[in-house]
């Protein structure tokens, strides 16, 4: 059906792709063993080192997040290494728990309530228990997309300081990277995962592993099978420009384009833009009297919303009568929140008067579907997005 009017891709991820960035990728594709192409891998290596706060390596993979997951692993471990995994929710188990068991890793799911982060105290007391040292690696969302909870990853680092424990520090970035601060080097993360379809504003289909020295040293033990994900070939082949697979040329084209905007607009204020749509959200949730799945304040997600349905009222439903209404999708309740909860994406290419017609498009459908509320969670966004706000930080 042809609608007219933009359709709002409202989930959180993949997000709204940019016009420039559309309009980059609309060139032909150029023989990825040429000059030109090599000139192309050079320029995003090294516009995305400041995306990631790294000086060390960035790799791409054409794949989904998912891939990059199973990259990060299956570079730096052996089958039977133990990994501890923090529960945060639906990502944390489905992209990780459940692809670490298939690789052959012994898995400890420390436990979580998908309404709090990542708890760096019970990183610590566990890897303080772990005299052997048996766990190799220490796995967190930093952003878990299914809840909305942005997981101190800092935090996170000084406790595995604290214990003095070698593990590395795996952080999956999938739904964070571009939208919230984010820091490889200085919180000493070994390899930190990232997609193309969420905050760098591309189609889906590019996957990403920043790399740290000690995740690169593990690598050349690591006994996990691999090929397709390989690091060592990768790194090789990108030192002079190229690949050792036909790569995702039109995308890396999009890649140059999004990275260059979000230079020119400054990584700073990438960051506070998704921190005031991520304010104006709330204030709107909490003005029709809904619930935010985030418990922690200093967990809000920048990224992402996830709201609980009043008892008895299905997520679902409303999703589906919003998009067949006014043509928005909205994020659907993942694992053990389907039904229970909805999901608004703030991220990407984004700006204030998108957010207004999002939360005017979710006010309509809880009106609309009879779910009780209060009126006025639109009006209670428009005060802070109206709000005077700090002159942007110069890049
Ligand atoms: N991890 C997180 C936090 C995600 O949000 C997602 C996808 O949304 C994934 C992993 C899986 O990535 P993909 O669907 O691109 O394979």
């Amino acid at each position: 059906m042809t609608r007219s009017g933009r359709h709002f891709l409202q989930i959180p991820g993949p997000t709204n792709v940019p016009d420039r960035v559309l309009r980059a990728m609309d060139f032909p594709t150029i023989d990825h063993r040429g000059p030109d192409f090599a000139r192309l891998t050079h320029e995003v290596l090294a516009a995305l080192k400041p995306v990631f706060q790294t000086r060390g390596s960035v790799v791409i993979f054409p794949s989904s997040g998912t891939g990059a997951c199973e990259a990060a692993m299956a570079n730096t471990l052996s089958p039977g290494d133990r990994v501890l995994i923090m529960e945060t929710g639906w990502f944390s188990h489905i992209a990780w728990r459940h692809q670490a068991e298939k690789l052959g890793l012994q898995v400890e799911y420390a436990p979580g309530t998908w309404r709090r982060g990542a708890a760096p105290e019970g990183v610590e007391e566990r890897l303080r228990a772990d005299t052997a040292q048996a766990i190799k690696a220490v796995i967190v969302v930093h952003n878990e997309t299914s809840t909305g909870v942005t997981s101190r990853i800092g935090d996170v680092r000084r406790a595995m300081n604290n214990a003095r424990h070698p593990a590395l520090l795996i952080v999956d970035t999938i739904s964070s990277l571009a939208s919230i601060d984010y820091r490889h080097d200085e919180w000493e993360v070994d390899v930190t995962v990232a997609g193309s379809q969420k905050g760098l504003m591309l189609p889906p289909g590019l996957g990403f592993n920043a790399i740290s020295e000690k995740a690169l040293a593990a690598s050349k033990t690591a006994k996990m099978p691999r090929s397709y994900w390989d690091w060592d070939g990768i790194l090789k082949n990108n030192a002079a420009g190229f690949f050792p697979y036909t790569p995702a040329t039109n995308l890396l084209y999009g890649l140059r384009e999004a990275l260059t905007m979000l230079d020119d607009e400054g990584m700073s204020n990438v960051f506070r833009r998704h921190q005031r749509h991520s304010e104006a959200t709330r204030a709107a949730v909490r003005a029709w009297g809904l619930e935010i799945v985030c418990e922690d304040p200093r967990e809000y997600s920048g990224s992402l919303t996830a709201i609980f349905m009043p008892e008895g009222h299905d997520a679902d439903r409303l999703r589906n009568l919003i998009l067949e209404k006014f043509d928005m999708s909205l994020g659907t309740g993942l694992g053990k929140l389907a039904g229970k909860a909805f999901r608004i994406g703030h991220l990407g290419s984004f700006n204030d008067l998108m957010l207004a017609g999002t939360l005017a498009g979710v006010e309509m459908g809880l009106r609309l579907a009879g779910v009780p509320h209060k009126a006025g969670g639109l009006t209670a966004a428009l005060d802070v997005l109206s709000a005077p706000v700090g002159e942007p930080v110069m890049s």
